[in-house]
């Protein structure tokens, strides 16, 4: 059995701690915390976690400056900006001081769990590819986008990038609704196969020339499914 990872979660409203600590204990993780920035990066230092959750509004530091201080501590370390701010100059700032992923509060607890898993995933695939064809249709990974030829990025959701991209990592061969849900969702219990059923058609209205004959996100019935770049 690998060793348990270790999430720093620096944080100083308790009940968001508590929250998180609650959700990431019952997904395996094990959980420190901090309630400002200095205490934060004493905690990265010492426990060597295997990723932060970082709230931008802490009582000393401002939380970029955290940002940038753990990156000065360990270049890999994944990083999540939690934040109540939703505007794109301060997402951008926060991916600029070095962040991975952004969320912004209140958000929900199972996708940001969601969101840890796919940073380990990456995590251990520095090489991977950032955007990818499919048909018609151009997936940017790092903007979460996708774009049909020269048009304007149009936003995909995490879920939507993450199953297409399980999908395109494995073209050819049919992945089933479980491994799907394994990989993506993980443990988070409000998830059913139906979701992933869901998620299909969405993406299929968007990579499709027409989503009710689909020639790139094949249906393997009885089963799952399989792309065809
Ligand atoms: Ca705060």
């Amino acid at each position: 059995m690998e060793p348990r990872r270790t999430i720093l979660v620096i944080e100083d409203e308790p009940h968001i701690v508590l929250g998180l600590r609650d959700a990431l204990e019952f997904e395996g993780f094990r959980v420190t915390s901090a309630g400002t920035g200095r205490e934060g990066l004493v905690a990265a230092r010492q426990e060597k976690p295997s990723a932060v959750l970082l709230d931008l509004m802490l009582p000393d530091i401002n939380g970029y400056q955290v940002c940038e201080e753990l990156r000065r501590i360990d270049p890999l370390l994944p990083i999540i900006v939690l934040t109540a701010r939703s505007q794109e100059a301060d997402k951008i700032r926060g991916l600029d001081a070095g962040a991975d992923d952004y969320v912004t509060k209140p958000f929900s607890v199972g996708e940001l769990v969601a969101r840890i898993r796919a940073l380990f995933r990456r995590a251990n695939r520095p090489n991977e590819i950032t955007s990818f064809r499919v048909g018609a249709v151009t997936v940017n990974v790092a903007a979460q986008t996708l774009t049909h030829g020269s048009g304007p990025p149009e936003a995909l959701s995490f879920y939507e990038v993450e199953l297409v991209r399980l999908l395109w990592e494995r073209q050819g061969q049919a992945v089933s609704r479980e491994e799907i849900l394994n990989k993506i969702w993980g443990l988070e219990a409000s998830t059913t196969t139906r979701t992933i059923d869901n998620f299909i058609v969405k993406l299929r209205k968007k990579i499709e020339k027409r989503a009710d004959a689909p020639e790139h996100i094949l249906t393997v019935y009885g089963f799952g499914y399989k792309l065809v770049p």
